[in-house]
């Protein structure tokens, strides 16, 4: 088997595997990445950008929140269920994180607060061109990849890595597969693990979080997302960590229906669970929220549900409660309506009364009679008795055709599975850390308890960078140590 030697082995170059190849570099280490993929970023390549607090951009406008603010914000949210010492590392590093990423030459966009009541944390790529928005990250990995081969890490593409090398109780080294199928082993004193969780693994997520991909989760499937590092981290005798997926909710087969839809099926109208009624006040601003909701309902599926008065409102009217999207615009809603029916897009539903609803989405039509007229009642008087839904948000629904659109819960990847402390050394199950091994965002990344905090945006990206970095941090030091 091909040999290759290095200080530090680092297990994917995602957001997190790239950070920490990069800092080690510059910390002076001898670095080789494996990546499975024929690319780099892996899934945060799809998103926007990450958390800083206290940044050189927030406090130069005297953003809030501080680093305790946040701290406080984030342990009450998540009611403790979560490392408080590795939350408060994540955090505090966070800003200067920022700073770094600036240093390499990734330009953020003004951070400022994009849903109801939640922080101005969110560092939003400014892309290579065109506005900030969807995908702009993929320039920032773009700059750390260039970085990483600038500082000479050895970065081997579709080379994913199979198993943890062990002498003893010390981790050694990784085995990887080349693309001829050959093994190679990377020989190292300190290997991080960074694979990015489970998210394109249905067995997995049936597995740990009981969810049935496809059915009645509808989450973003980035490929290659196996939960490889976790695997290979339990079967170097890693503990594990409870694993959830970073819920939101969404529409199944988001492409197929056009991401023209997105803004749409946030606004405030009825969401209506398969016994016709109610479940949530839909002004709900914190998409998780709503996800958990629509998680605990029957089939785990809803329906957002308008009449025709309301689709022609909205050409003219986007209320915009929780999109970064810049400039919502749903004005052409009847050519998209028309778009879905005429492609058998099988989540859309077009009706002529309220039976005819009923009767093509499975809705129990007593209950859905009986909800409508309840509703239309709360419209009438102007108060939402039971959800408490704002009053310039309640419009009947009365007006022939009625549109259901099924929603379910959906959102991103996974979230955990490897056991770290607050210096991302990986824990046995005895609490004592595996020497020579750390793990790094989403595959250790299991401090939001059962909800993902929302009010603090580009968490998990953040976490990925900063605990990459502090996993390359950490290593440099261990391998120091070894002398
Ligand atoms: C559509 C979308 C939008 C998002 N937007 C945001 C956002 O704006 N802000 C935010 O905070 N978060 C966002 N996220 C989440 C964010 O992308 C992740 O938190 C982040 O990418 C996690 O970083 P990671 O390094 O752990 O995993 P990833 O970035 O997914 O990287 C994992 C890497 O591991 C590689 N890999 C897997 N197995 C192996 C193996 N055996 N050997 C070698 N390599 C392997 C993969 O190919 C991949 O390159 C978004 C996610 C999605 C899907």
């Amino acid at each position: 088997m091909v040999q290759i030697e290095a200080d530090v082995a680092i297990v994917a170059a995602g957001a997190s595997g790239l950070a920490a190849s990069v800092a080690a570099a510059q910390l002076g280490l001898k670095v080789v990445t494996l990546e499975k993929s024929s690319t780099t970023g892996g899934a945060a390549n799809m998103g926007m950008g990450p958390l800083g607090i206290e940044s050189r951009l927030t406090r130069a406008k005297q953003f809030q929140p501080t680093q305790d603010q946040a701290f406080e914000v984030f342990m009450n949210y998540v009611h403790w269920q979560a490392d408080g010492r590795l939350v408060r590392e994540h955090l505090n590093k966070s800003g200067e994180t920022i700073s770094w990423l600036e240093s390499l030459g990734v330009v953020f966009s003004e951070p400022a607060s994009y849903f109801p009541g939640s922080f101005p944390t969110w560092h939003i790529v400014q892309p290579e061109s065109g506005h900030p928005g969807p995908t702009a990250a993929a320039t920032m990995l773009r700059i750390m990849t260039q970085r990483a081969k600038e500082l000479g890490v050895k970065l081997m593409l579709q080379t994913p890595a199979t198993r943890l090398v062990k002498d003893g109780n010390r981790i050694t080294g990784v085995i990887a597969e080349t693309q001829s199928g050959d093994e190679i082993q990377v020989n190292a004193k300190a290997v991080i693990v960074a694979t990015g969780g489970f998210g394109d693994n249905p067995k997995m997520i049936k597995k740990h979080t009981g969810f049935d991909w496809g059915r009645d989760l509808h989450t973003f499937r980035i490929p290659g997302l196996e939960g490889d590092g976790m695997r290979m981290a339990w079967e170097a005798g890693a503990m594990s960590t409870p694993m959830r997926m970073e819920l939101s909710f969404g529409v199944a087969d988001p492409m197929a229906l056009g991401l023209e839809w997105l803004p749409l099926f946030h606004q405030p109208h009825l969401m209506l669970n398969l016994q016709g009624e109610r479940f949530i006040n839909e002004a709900e601003g914190n998409d998780s929220f709503k996800g958990n909701a629509i998680a605990l309902q029957k089939d785990r599926v809803c329906f957002f549900v308008f009449d025709e008065t309301i689709k022609n409102e909205m050409k003219s009217y986007l209320d915009f409660i929780n999109l970064v999207i810049q400039t919502p615009n749903v004005a052409n809603i009847d050519e998209m309506i028309q778009k879905a029916v005429d492609s058998k897009y099988p989540h859309l539903f077009v009706a002529n009364s309220a039976e005819d609803l009923a009767a093509q989405t499975g809705m129990d039509p007593v209950g859905l009679g009986t909800q409508l007229a309840e509703y239309n009642g709360f419209c009438e008087h102007g108060y939402d008795e039971v959800f408490i839904k704002p009053q310039r948000y309640l419009r009947p629904v009365k007006q022939a055709p009625y549109y259901a659109l099924q929603l379910y819960p959906a959102g991103y990847g996974s979230l955990g599975g490897i056991k770290i402390n607050y210096k991302t050394e990986v824990l046995d199950k005895e609490w004592s850390p595996i020497p020579g091994l750390y793990a790094s965002g989403t595959d250790a990344c299991n401090i939001y308890g059962d909800t993902y905090v929302f009010q603090l945006p580009g968490n998990t990206m953040g976490f990925a960078i900063t605990t990459g970095r502090m996993a390359a941090e950490h290593a440099a030091a261990y391998i120091k140590s070894l002398g």
